[in-house]
């Protein structure tokens, strides 16, 4: 989670001495317009637009490439649920997808759920775990899918060396209190297609005819919603900016160093990575559940069980397997050419491997010694009596 401080406060003062808080009440484009360029040339990727949420990114990255009734969208079944419910938002229905070890969409699974109605794949990557990229770019290219990555749990990760959210169509990040950028609620889309970040601009804001681009890439005015950011949190995104690679340095350096401690233990396994080489997100893998339960509870501070932080478990999204949306005729599940079914047990391989994995802190805000301690810690406390593991991690 990324602090925020003293220089956020003073970044505030400008914004407000200047009265001009709104996305468009700044003839020069204020802070926001500087904080999308600066973002474009360290990510790499031609267009960026802030906006009020990292779902209402999701939403209009959809919009923008034309996905709605009818349409099937690949997800994770483990995500937060925003994920799941941008498709249905758009008018398409979401269609779950198994992880991996990885904790992230296993390509093998991509494969199999895809339909004739099939349009696009969100692959997540899940708190700083990125997606095997190469997989799914080629599956997508294969069957002609959209692929919009939702990197709103990994702002400023890198996917062999490119960041994630440049690698697919269309990326969408959020920057609310829990992510890599915090500047409490606010997100954005990238993309390196004109047409597409002329349509999502449009979108995010209804009042888009009126502003007077001069670079619509020939698309007429749509209707959209309002998703926009303000200036005030455009001045917060330049500071988080600066603050965001050092970060993640800080958790490549101790995921080095717990990732050395903790594969001396055999009793888990350091969980596979899609980029080792870029990892900031560490998981340890056990036998069965109950030792997984037994080393959170063991553990405690840092340490929790994925199982249990149940938000992000398909299992507990009620709205979506029950197909309830605001009113029963804007009900996606109405629009499809199949009827679409979902049960507690259909990604039981996701299950099985949330209930025996623990994700660990990696303590990027504390001293590194301190958590090479805890680490060395928790290997010592591992009782021998579990012996080795037998099944294989990737
Ligand atoms: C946080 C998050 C979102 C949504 O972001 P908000 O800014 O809270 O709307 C979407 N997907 C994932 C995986 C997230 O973690």
């Amino acid at each position: 989670m990324a602090k925020v401080g003293l220089r956020e406060w003073m970044a505030l003062a400008p914004v407000f001495a200047s009265g001009k808080l709104a996305r468009f009440g700044d003839d020069t484009g204020g802070p926001l317009l500087r904080f999308e360029a600066d973002f474009c040339a360290k990510f790499g990727v031609q267009h960026a637009l802030t906006m009020s949420s990292g779902t209402g990114a999701l939403i209009s990255a959809l919009v923008a490439a034309g996905i709605g009734p009818g349409d099937e969208v690949l997800v994770p079944a483990y995500t937060w649920i925003a994920t799941a419910a941008a498709p249905l938002a758009a008018g398409a229905v979401p269609i779950l997808v198994d992880i991996d070890q990885t904790l992230t969409m296993d390509p093998a699974d991509i494969v199999r759920k895809i339909t004739p109605q099939t349009k696009a794949i969100i692959p997540v990557h899940m708190s700083n775990m990125v997606c095997d990229m190469d997989s799914i770019m080629r599956i997508a290219r294969e069957h002609n899918l959209i692929v919009i990555e939702d990197a709103c749990q990994a702002v400023g990760l890198s996917y062999k060396n490119k960041r994630t959210g440049t690698i697919g169509d269309l990326g969408a990040y959020s920057f609310n209190q829990f992510k890599n950028m915090n500047i409490g609620e606010g997100g954005a889309v990238v993309t390196n297609d004109p047409q597409l970040f002329a349509r999502a601009r449009m979108y995010h804001d209804i009042g888009s005819l009126f502003r007077g681009y001069l670079d619509n890439a020939n698309e007429p005015p749509m209707l959209g919603v309002n998703f926009k950011a303000s200036q005030i949190q455009g001045a917060m995104l330049r500071v988080q900016l600066k603050r965001l690679d050092p970060m993640i340095a800080r958790m490549r350096k101790r995921y080095d160093m717990m990732t050395e401690i903790l594969s001396k233990s055999d009793r888990m396994r350091v969980g596979p990575h899609n980029d080792v080489a870029n990892a900031a997100g560490l998981h340890v893998i056990f036998e069965t559940p109950d030792d997984a339960k037994q080393f959170a509870e063991e553990n405690r501070r840092g340490v929790y069980r994925l199982y249990d932080s149940s938000r992000h478990v398909y299992t507990n999204w009620q709205p979506v397997l029950q197909q309830r949306s605001g009113h029963p005729a804007m009900n996606p599940y109405n629009w499809t050419d199949r009827k679409i079914e979902y049960t507690p047990d259909m990604c039981a391989q996701t299950l099985d491997i949330l209930k025996r994995t623990c994700r660990i802190s990696l303590g990027e805000n504390y001293p590194a010694t301190l958590v090479a301690y805890l680490a060395r810690r928790m290997v010592r406390q591992s009782p021998a009596a579990s012996g080795k593991l037998s099944y294989a991690t990737s």
